[in-house]
């Protein structure tokens, strides 16, 4: 045996190990590589009408990896799921549509109020910066993606909206299709499999940290719950690897910690520190930089700041 198959066969031993996909299920994984925007997971479900894709990607190589995968398995898109608005799980909506007209469109209505919301805003600033001259060529090519992605408001509505949890068919296959109401967005779709025992999550459950910058924290810890109550064996996060059960139960507690100590006397960097170690099989050893930045920035603006906190929950 020579040294690399040993070293593959330690990484093996000593890797946290993590469920296979369930049959019928397929991971097309994101990326979020430092200085650009990410892209969030997509996951592509057998079903008899065609293939279901749960979220589109940001970038035009991601949305390309969705239709290459439809083309090598010679079936339509016959439906999309957005689990939520961000324009990294709805940026290939557009090209989708496209290439399958007859695709239903899965989501909640919350992406109404983003684009005058939100998203407007996030335009505003992105516009600016543009103007600076400050963009690099990536950065100003992705901006002007996102631009295309909001202008194209048609691509980003749904055409069966999700206004309620309840098991109905897509595309012919049953799943439970849920609705977090005020959680990681206003609305967030989540999806449960009871043949497979999987669960698609969206980014309810993001492995390095979790994005709070839509969010109502406490209407997110209520969303896990519910997760937690499902007896999935791979739960599919927005952005990560896929986790079984009892990694989702690390994770979730990482978050309920987190949520926690920011609502103690604790120091921020302790509150950082707790997440730094809670979650450390989630965070790559390159990322631990740019996942304490933005604890720090989630901090300040929104689990300690009483307005920030309460910005998107209800009422
Ligand atoms: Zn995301």
């Amino acid at each position: 045996m020579g040294i690399g198959r040993i070293a593959a066969l330690l990484v093996a031993l000593v890797a946290v190990p993590t469920s296979a996909a369930p049959s019928g299920y397929t991971l097309i994984p994101g990326s979020f590589p430092s200085g650009r925007q990410p892209d969030g997971n997509s996951i592509v479900i057998d079903a008899p009408a065609g293939l279901i894709v749960v979220d589109t990607g940001r970038h035009p190589q991601h949305r390309e990896k969705i239709l290459a995968y439809a083309k090598s398995r010679g079936r339509p898109i016959a439906a999309i799921v957005n689990s939520h608005w961000h324009l990294d799980h709805t940026g290939g909506n557009a090209a989708l549509r496209r290439a399958f007209p007859r695709a239903d469109v899965y989501a909640s209505r919350a992406v109404e109020g983003a684009l005058t919301g939100f998203l407007a805003r996030s335009r505003k600033d992105a516009e600016a910066f543009l103007a600076s001259g400050r963009a690099s060529p990536q950065q100003a090519a992705e901006m002007r993606g996102d631009f295309a992605t909001m202008d194209d408001r048609a691509a980003l509505m749904p055409t069966v909206p999700v206004v309620r949890s309840q098991r109905r068919r897509v595309a012919g296959r049953l799943l439970h299709v849920n609705l977090a109401r005020h959680a990681a967005t206003e609305g967030d779709v989540w999806l449960y499999d009871s043949e497979a025992r999987a669960v698609v999550a969206g980014d309810l459950v993001v492995a390095a940290v979790p994005f709070l910058d839509t969010a109502c924290p406490d209407g997110w810890r209520k969303a896990l719950g519910d997760i937690a109550r499902t007896p999935f064996t791979t739960l599919f996060p927005g952005h990560g690897a896929p986790m079984t059960h009892g990694q989702f139960d690390l994770w979730r507690r990482a978050f309920d910690n987190l949520l926690d100590c920011s609502a103690s006397a604790r120091a921020d960097d302790d509150c950082k520190a707790g997440w730094m170690r809670d979650a450390a099989p989630f965070v790559a050893a390159e990322d631990t930089g740019r996942v304490e930045g933005l604890l720090d920035y989630y901090l300040k603006t929104r689990l300690r700041s009483p307005a920030g906190r309460r910005e998107y929950c209800a009422g």
